[in-house]
């Protein structure tokens, strides 16, 4: 028993760090280890030279020249929670017989490890960590890696230690290329990373954009360093890019860290995978010393794993506002991040047959964040055979209607516009939705009640409720019933560029509803205005001017609106007549990164309707930088500039929404 499960994490093994290409994921490797780990302390006699609890890493490639490294590269023992935090501090403070220690805590980069060289100050040799006593020479690769200094301040020599990873923008752009050449995507930036670095054509590795982060200073002989924060401000001396760092004083400190970084660890521009947390004296780390298998100065903590392998049970097709045929995936159950993941979207057919899905697949699935999970790719190797490939439905699941794929477009539509209930039930949600008519209270569970028992049939129907509909309905309360309703009858009041918003006309974003609201002041002036009357607005293009006049056209819609009006909604506002209204006048914005709530269409219209200007490069005449996710360089560059950050929310608060 114990033989194959050495077998097992040997071929794991193999898989991730040989061939760069897993079956399992990293918490799933990281379990099997712990098993064998535990099996090997309770039976010492069955210990072997070749187990996997026995050597450092995997074997190194045949291709490059071997690098024998002057100080082993070990492992880092790993902490999954505040208590094995705890054990590892009481660790220390037996050994060195004092509590009063500083410990230094850094990111963990997920990507690998190199090894770098100076010789009087002069880059000559890079290495990988291989299997921790014997790497490859990629040298070459990595002098391609642009922000490492080929030659330092001080003629010294110096062997140090960094990660070298793929930023998740960059690591994004390369996967589209590879798309666009018929190759198949990276399955996240470690891989490419470590593809990249293994690359015999240096030419290659550098289109692959690789950085490297510096966290480790090996010759310590130096002068006037006593401390690894010491060693650190000597690397960035040198002209090094240093990983972040920060010193603390006690373990309390250290565990609140871990807490911060696992909330915030998708902020970053690169993947991180744990936190590292060091002793800060050098003397102190030689008197520690090291086990076999990792030093005793440092360990590592494990944020909870985001990935996992499960199966796809089968794919099922939920119908959207606008009619869109989504596809999901209905998983076996699995953990994922301390939640139960038992869906994933599957975003459309394209997707689909881009990753050839399955049903009945075995598939790695990642969780980032809030984010939905999603399929990262299929393990092909474990199909059987009685895997179905899935076929889009040619009427919609939900009402029967027609469904088709509009021109290039790659999503399937129900065309049943008016009276298909998904469509409703969707534009209801919308229509609540806190950028629309922002009702509080009112969410998809008691929308399905309403709209089952038949209270309501669209969203000017909630204006029609009234307390004593509510109080049958389940988990409503007398308190909560007087809320909703109150929450409804305030939503009256909404601004005019909301209302338009939340209608849910096609292609009308909320930027969109600004600059209608601008230029029409009522919604009875915008169901007027003419195709060729509404192409003459700037932001507005033929597309989302035929959407608006065929949304005003449709008898139903008119229905509702003459609802709306009826119940008291505002259908107008007040032309602006001065610039009070226009905060943002002539101010320069400049947006990096994706944001959550809007395209990067909308987000330009909001600035474009306060008065603000967008530009696409930055220089220090601007005024904003706002920065979403995956941002790219021009988010360090603002920095330097002096440019004021927003994140989403700060941009949001600056536009008063
Ligand atoms: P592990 O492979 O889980 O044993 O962790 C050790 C590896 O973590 C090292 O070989 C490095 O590749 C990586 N690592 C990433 N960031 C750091 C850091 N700040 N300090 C030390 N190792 C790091
Ligand atoms: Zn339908």
């Amino acid at each position: 028993m114990i033989n194959n499960l050495r077998e097992e994490i040997r071929y794991h093994e193999y898989r991730y760090y040989v061939l760069d290409s897993p079956e399992i994921s990293d918490a799933e490797y990281d379990q099997l280890m712990k098993k064998l780990e535990r099996l090997e302390k309770e039976n010492p006699e069955l210990i072997t030279v070749d187990s996997p609890t026995q050597r450092v890493g995997g074997e190194p490639l045949e291709s490059f020249a071997k690098v024998e490294h002057s100080t082993p590269m070990l492992s880092l023992s790993n902490a999954f929670n505040d208590g094995e935090l705890r054990d590892f501090a009481n660790r220390v403070y037996k050994l060195a017989g004092t509590r009063e220690i500083e410990f230094i805590v850094e990111h963990k980069i997920d990507g690998l490890s190199a090894i770098l060289t100076y010789e009087r100050g002069r880059y000559v040799q890079g290495a990988t960590r291989g299997n921790g006593i014997i790497g490859e020479d990629v040298t070459e690769n990595i002098r391609t890696i642009r922000s490492l200094p080929l030659r330092l301040k001080k003629d010294v020599n110096l062997e140090l230690r960094g990660e070298v990873y793929i930023a998740k923008g960059d690591f994004e752009k390369i996967n589209e290329q590879r798309l666009d050449r018929d190759e198949e995507p990276f399955a996240n930036p470690r891989n490419a990373a470590a593809g990249s670095i293994r690359q015999l054509d240096p030419r290659i590795a550098a289109e692959r954009s690789l950085s490297i982060l510096v966290y480790d200073l090996l010759s310590y002989d130096l002068e006037g360093i006593d401390t690894h924060s010491q060693a650190l401000n000597f690397l960035i001396e040198q002209g090094f890019k240093v990983n972040w760092h920060q010193k603390c004083d006690n373990i309390d400190e250290v565990i609140e860290l871990c807490k911060q970084w696992t909330e915030e660890r998708d902020k970053l521009p690169f993947e991180i995978d744990g936190i590292v947390i060091k002793v800060n004296n050098l003397a102190l780390r030689q008197e520690l010393g090291s086990t076999a298998k990792s030093p005793r100065w440092a360990i590592a903590f494990k944020f909870p794993a985001q990935l996992k392998t499960t199966v796809i049970k089968d794919i099922i097709i939920s119908v959207g506002r606008t009619g869109a045929l989504t596809p999901t995936a209905l998983l076996q159950a699995v953990e994922i991040a301390g939640s139960t993941v038992s869906r994933a979207t599957l975003h459309n057919e394209d997707e689909i047959k881009r990753k050839d899905i399955r049903i009945g697949d075995h598939v790695l699935i990642k969780k980032a964040g809030d984010v939905i999970p999603k399929v990262v790719k299929v393990i092909k190797n474990k199909r059987n055979g009685s895997e179905r490939i899935f076929q889009m439905p040619d009427s919609c699941p939900v009402c029967g209607g027609e469904v088709a794929r509009e021109g290039d477009e790659a999503v399937h539509r129900c065309t049943n516009v008016t009276s298909c209930p998904a469509q409703r039930r969707e534009g209801i949600i919308h229509f609540v939705s806190r950028n629309a008519m922002n009702i509080d209270g009112v969410g998809p569970a008691l929308i399905d009640q309403l709209l089952d028992r038949d209270l309501i049939e669209d969203y000017a129907d909630l204006y029609g409720l009234n307390k004593d509909m509510l109080l049958p309905l389940d988990r409503i309360g007398e308190k909560s019933a007087a809320n909703v309703i109150e929450a409804i009858q305030m939503s009256k009041q909404r601004s005019l560029h909301r209302l338009i918003f939340a209608l849910g006309i096609r292609h009308v974003g909320a930027g969109v509803g600004r600059v209608l609201t601008e230029h029409y002041h009522s919604i009875s002036n915008l169901s007027r205005a003419t195709q060729e009357e509404l192409e003459q607005i700037d932001e507005i293009g033929p597309v989302i001017a035929a959407s608006i006049v065929y949304f005003f056209k449709e008898i139903r819609n008119q229905r509702v609106i003459d609802k709306l009006r009826a119940a008291g909604v505002k259908m107008e506002e007040k032309k602006v007549v001065d610039n009070q209204e226009k905060p943002l006048q002539d101010k320069k914005f400049v947006f990096t990164g994706g944001l959550e709530k809007y395209t990067r269409n909308e987000a330009k219209e909001l600035v474009l309707s306060a008065g603000g200007k967008v530009t696409s490069s930055l220089s220090k005449n601007t005024d904003y930088l706002v920065v979403g996710d995956n941002p790219g360089s021009k988010f360090e560059k603002a920095s330097e500039l002096g440019v004021e950050i927003l994140n989403e929310e700060g941009f949001d608060e600056l536009l008063g929404l």
